[in-house]
This record gives C-alpha cells, sequence and structure tokens, in this order.
C-alpha cells in the first residue's frame, strides 16, 4: 500500500533529494509501527464545496511546517514509530469506499495499532466505527449529521452520526460543536440517542465542564472523530460547510487532551484546500501532533520552560 513502482526503480541515495508524499515524521515500517497513517481521497457525497479529497496531501503539506518536537508534551516525533500507508485507492462509490476504509482499519486494529486517517469527508468514518464494538465515539462537528438519508445516499457525509448510533448504541456517541441541526434530524425520535454539545453550550460551560461529563458517562475505548467544521470558521475556513459560531481550536486541543490515550481510533477530515488560507490544513495537522503527543508525553505542562 501507498509506494507504487517497482523497488528496483527506486534510486536509494538519491530519496533525500526527493520530496517524500508521506508525513514528514512517519519514519517507521508497518510491523513496528504504533501509529499507521492513511488518507482518503474522497469527497464523492459533500453537497456544498468540494475539494477534501485533496485533504489528505495538504496536510502532509502543512506538517512539514512543524517542528518535529513539542515541549508541550515532550515528545520528539520522530522517535515515535509512526508509518504512513499513503492514500486508499478510492472509486466513486461512497459505499465502496466505507468498506475499504472497514477493510484496512479492521487490519491495523487487529495488528494492535491505532489508525489515524485523514479525509476526505464525513462519510468514511463509519468504516473504521464498523470493526467496533463496546467502544464510544466522541465526534467534534458543527453538524449533527443524523439524517437516515441524504440526496438518495444513507452513505452521505451527512448520515454519519445516524450510521455510528446504529453500529455503536444508544448513550455512546458524543457530539460536540452543534449548531445545525434539520428540522427533521432534530425531531427523529432517536435523536436524544446521542449526546450533542452545543457550540453555544460549550461557550456557555466552558470546554472542561463538557469534557467531565463525558469522562464520567465514558467507561472504555473512544474513538475520536474531527471534522474541521466543527471549529470555527476564523481557525478553520477551509472546510466544505462553514458554520459561524463555532468551538475554539484550543476546545478541540483539550478534548483531544484528554481522550487520546483511550482511544483505538482517530481521524481529521471535511476540510478543503481549495478554499483554505492555509490555517485549516496546519490545524488539522497539529490536531494529529496532538494526538500522538497526549499519548506519548509522560507529562505535559503549559510551563514547559521550567520543566527541565
Ligand atoms: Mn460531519
Ligand atoms: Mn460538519
Amino acid at each position: 500500500m501507498g509506494d507504487h513502482g517497482k523497488e528496483e526503480d527506486n534510486v536509494p541515495e538519491l530519496s533525500y533529494l526527493f520530496k517524500s508524499t508521506k508525513l514528514p515524521d512517519a519514519h517507521s515500517s508497518y510491523a513496528e509501527a504504533r501509529y499507521v497513517i492513511f488518507g482518503v481521497p474522497f469527497d464523492g457525497t459533500s453537497s456544498f464545496r468540494r475539494g477534501s479529497r485533496l485533504g489528505p496531501e495538504s496536510v502532509r503539506y502543512a506538517y512539514d511546517n512543524l517542528e518535529s518536537f513539542d515541549p508541550y508534551y515532550g515528545v520528539n516525533f520522530p522517535d515515535v514509530p509512526i508509518t504512513d500507508l499513503g492514500n486508499l485507492e478510492v472509486g466513486e462509490d461512497a459505499a465502496e469506499v466505507v468498506d475499504s476504509v472497514q477493510l484496512a482499519t479492521s487490519k491495523i486494529i487487529l495488528d494492535g495499532k491505532v489508525p489515524i486517517m485523514i479525509g476526505g469527508e464525513h462519510s468514511i468514518t463509519t468504516g473504521a466505527i464498523r470493526n467496533l464494538r463496546d467502544v464510544s465515539m466522541i465526534i467534534i462537528d458543527a453538524h449533527s449529521d443524523f439524517r437516515e438519508s441524504y440526496m438518495g445516499n444513507d452513505h452521505n457525509h451527512a448520515c454519519v452520526t445516524r450510521r455510528s448510533l446504529e453500529i455503536l448504541g444508544e448513550g455512546r456517541i458524543f457530539s460536540i460543536g452543534t449548531r445545525s441541526v434539520s428540522k427533521e434530524e432534530y425531531e427523529s425520535p432517536e435523536f436524544h440517542k446521542v449526546r450533542f454539545f452545543s457550540a453555544s453550550m460549550v461557550r456557555e460551560r466552558g470546554i472542561s465542564s463538557v469534557i467531565r461529563e463525558i469522562r464520567n458517562s465514558i467507561h472504555g475505548k473512544v474513538y475520536i472523530s474531527i471534522d474541521m467544521d466543527g471549529i470555527d470558521p476564523a481557525y478553520a475556513p477551509g472546510v466544505g460547510t462553514p458554520e459561524p459560531y463555532g468551538l475554539s481550536d484550543t476546545d478541540v486541543k483539550a478534548v483531544i487532551n484528554t481522550f487520546a490515550r483511550d482511544a483505538v481510533g482517530f481521524d481529521v477530515l471535511e476540510f478543503t484546500p481549495l478554499y483554505d488560507n492555509g490555517n485549516t490544513s496546519m490545524l488539522a495537522a497539529k490536531l494529529i501532533q496532538d494526538f500522538i503527543g497526549s499519548r506519548e508525553s509522560r507529562s505535559y505542562s503549559a510551563d514547559f520552560w521550567n520543566q527541565k
């Protein structure tokens, strides 16, 4: 996966002269990796602004600007066993893409590794969730994504929370940042089976209070799914379906800091470099570092200068 072309066509002594299409800190082999990154360049059901298929490449490009060491976590990322498989081969059919994601994440999870999926659009998350039982899910999203079906497709990106509920069951899904819900979704008898924390509630209560409530309701493992439009367009303008009055970047960082250690998988998706000023891809790259950093850190501190 990921590497195309024959081995004998490679020129190892020149490889340092050529830019890799892998995430810059992903130096490990698959066998040794603890984290397995892959892109899913699919935006076939996107309803408003397309381009999230270009998300994986834009994150790899943006990541190059980040330092490979983060003093907040005390983690040097090149020392962490991370591999990047490249991008999944995808066609036009959302159901097939979801099946491929299921296959890929199933293998990675069974091998005892943590999949980190870069979207692409939100529909692909269902593939990862299908492998999970007795796991809770934390979603960052402006949208409830609770449609039974949308534009004739039950794998539309507007249905992913609904599909996940069918798999994981009531009381296991926590969606933070919600502020766009259709009347139909809102009136659905199933709606209360997911705990939605609106963006305005987060502002009123503060993110730590919301995190505490979720912490008290989750026992065991979680899957974390970050739809970048959950974050305010001021921080993340390059998304397919932007919504005003969103979460702050550091709200989302706090959620990742709290739950990353319990995570069996992570994805970040729904951003498009076609509408970006560069900040959305940069933030997505940083959130991947935050996820790995939170897990790998022995102790992290905002006062890192005095911790030596
Ligand atoms: Mn979504
Ligand atoms: Mn969304």
